[in-house]
């Protein structure tokens, strides 16, 4: 067997798939015996639609979720700031509100198209590895040989652990009670809404489905220090409810909650041999912002592209590039994610009301909101910084992600797939949009009368003469020239596709 993925959480499930869609012979395995029942990520952001998108499965969340349009920080019953969403350029341009359990339901159904199952009820122990195999023993006895061992089996990551990879980690110290409940608020707050007291944050998201339906998080970390902090319980809900947040909520019910304790932590590399983590395996961090599941996802395409290209015939030096452009991207990510952290902690009043006039002064403010919302939607994230080619030349460069737009009567993004690498032709003599899909490579011409070729060409940066790029599977630039030739002796280098 070729791959073995550990962990079918989102980050898991989304490698099977590209591993799958590209003919990679795997097997995915989780200890648990049933899908998971417990709430957390609850966003997909615009980037993980678009990849979900090129493996069939965006539209099913889109039905089954809903477009989150506003948050809004109050003080008791009134609005304090209105967080502006500014759509960013997608045809994704919201988040998804959907719990990660839909989407990992959704995601198994898709799996099950390709003739992969879950294979639930089955644990890894230990994992070892050397330069031609990696070997993963299983809890019920069985000794699982492999040319590749994926590493997605969350924050404590046995394969990490077993692999030796360090993790660099740390407890910053708040503990959350998180819960679903129903409750009529008694006020339109929304779909999302965050209230910061004296004893921290205690926010609300509405969850799909019924209105009254809402996931809260709240700080209880002033509770907990020096005692055993309870289960959360209707009546508690009810009181810290009235005492930090809308007056006259009434909670019908608690549905299910829990305690968490927020910590950061990276690994100190993403690969052992033959051994490779991604996800929460790799990164953890306090969820404010709802990026943690989305980094995940994202990794899974990155590191799933190339190691079916490597399973193809590719050298393995191609999977280097995986850590070197998405390790730096969750350094970011948590660096960004304790900012957020450390603001809304803040117990001393003077730095609240600083705090508090400073989101009020970026609340409004439209070229504030509009880098917000485009941070949040991880459309921003680039490899520019890592790869050849990235630093010099008109945007977008190679390592950006390839700008979408109108094309044929849809959209550019439909020719792109984790399956193939796409290359883009802006001929201006061209007499019209063709597209070619051979083994590995689908081939987009686009002349400048092709409805809307003109405004994919000043999103692409190109002017009169002729401009050739080559996007990577996972949606990125790898290369852009004048030349036609120099991009297709690229691909030539990088191709090793399934079919
Ligand atoms: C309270 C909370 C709220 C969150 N909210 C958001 C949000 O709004 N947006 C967002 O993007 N992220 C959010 N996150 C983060 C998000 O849940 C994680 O980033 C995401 O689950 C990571 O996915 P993963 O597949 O890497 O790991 P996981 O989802 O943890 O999946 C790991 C899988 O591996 C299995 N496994 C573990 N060990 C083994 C073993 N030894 N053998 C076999 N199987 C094993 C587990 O059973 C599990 O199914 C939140 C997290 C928390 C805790």
């Amino acid at each position: 067997m070729t791959v073995l993925i550990c962990g079918a959480g989102p980050t898991g499930l989304v490698s099977a798939l590209v591993l799958a869609a590209n003919g990679i012979d795997c097997r995915i395995i989780d200890k648990r015996s049933t899908s998971s029942t417990s709430s957390r990520a609850l966003g997909l952001q615009a980037r993980s639609m678009e990849v979900l998108s090129g493996l069939g499965i965006a539209e099913k969340v889109e039905r089954v979720s809903y477009r989150l349009a506003n948050a809004t920080i109050m003080r008791r019953d009134s609005p304090l700031v209105r967080m502006a969403w500014v759509p960013p350029d997608s045809r994704y341009p919201n988040t998804y509100v959907l719990p990660q359990t839909g989407l990992e339901e959704i995601l198994a159904a898709r799996l099950s198209d390709f003739g992969i199952r879950i294979e639930r009820g089955v644990e890894l122990t230990a994992a070892s590895t050397d330069d031609s195999q990696a070997v993963a023993m299983l809890a019920d006895g069985r000794e699982l040989r492999v040319d590749w061992l994926l590493g997605t089996d969350g924050a404590r990551s046995r394969v990490r652990e077993s692999a030796g990879i360090g993790f660099s980690q740390r407890v910053t110290g708040e503990t959350y009670y998180l819960a679903d409940a129903t409750i009529d608020l008694g006020l339109d707050i929304g779909d999302s809404a965050m209230w910061l007291g004296r004893n921290g944050p205690l926010m609300l998201m509405r969850l799909p489905g019924d209105r009254n339906s809402w996931r809260i998080f709240v700080d209880v970390t002033d509770t907990a220090r020096g005692s055993r902090l309870p289960e959360l319980t209707l009546e508690k809900l009810v009181s810290l409810l009235a005492a930090r947040g809308p007056r006259n909520a009434r909670v019908e019910s608690l549905e299910w909650s829990s305690i968490f304790r927020t910590r950061l932590g990276l690994a100190d590399r993403y690969r052992a041999d033959r051994v490779l983590i991604a996800g929460d395996a790799a990164h953890v961090f306090p969820p404010f912002g709802g990026q943690g599941m989305n980094l995940g996802i994202q990794d899974a395409v990155n590191l799933s592209w190339r190691l079916a290209a490597v399973t193809h015939g590719a050298p393995a030096t191609l999977l280097d590039g995986f850590e070197r452009e998405r390790r730096p991207v969750a350094q970011l990510t948590i660096r960004d994610v304790e900012a957020r952290r450390r603001m809304y902690a803040l117990r001393n009043p003077v730095g609240r009301g600083v705090r508090d006039l400073l989101l009020r002064a970026t609340g409004g403010n439209t070229r504030a909101a509009r880098r917000a919302s485009l941070q949040n939607s991880q459309l921003l994230t680039s490899y520019r910084n890592v790869i050849p080619g990235g630093d010099r030349g008109p945007r977008p460069r190679p390592g950006d992600r390839a700008p979408d737009g109108p094309f044929m009567g849809g959209a550019l993004h439909e020719h792109l797939a984790p399956d193939h690498w796409t290359l883009l032709m802006f001929e201006p003599l061209a007499a019209q949009a063709v597209v070619e899909t051979e083994s590995g490579l689908h081939t987009v011409r686009i002349p400048p009368n092709a409805d809307c070729g003109l405004k994919l060409r000043r999103k692409y940066g190109i002017g009169d003469a002729p401009e050739y790029v080559l996007v990577r599977p996972d949606g990125h630039i790898a290369s852009r020239s004048s030349e036609l030739g120099e991009v297709r002796s690229q691909y030539a280098r990088m191709k090793w596709s399934s079919r």
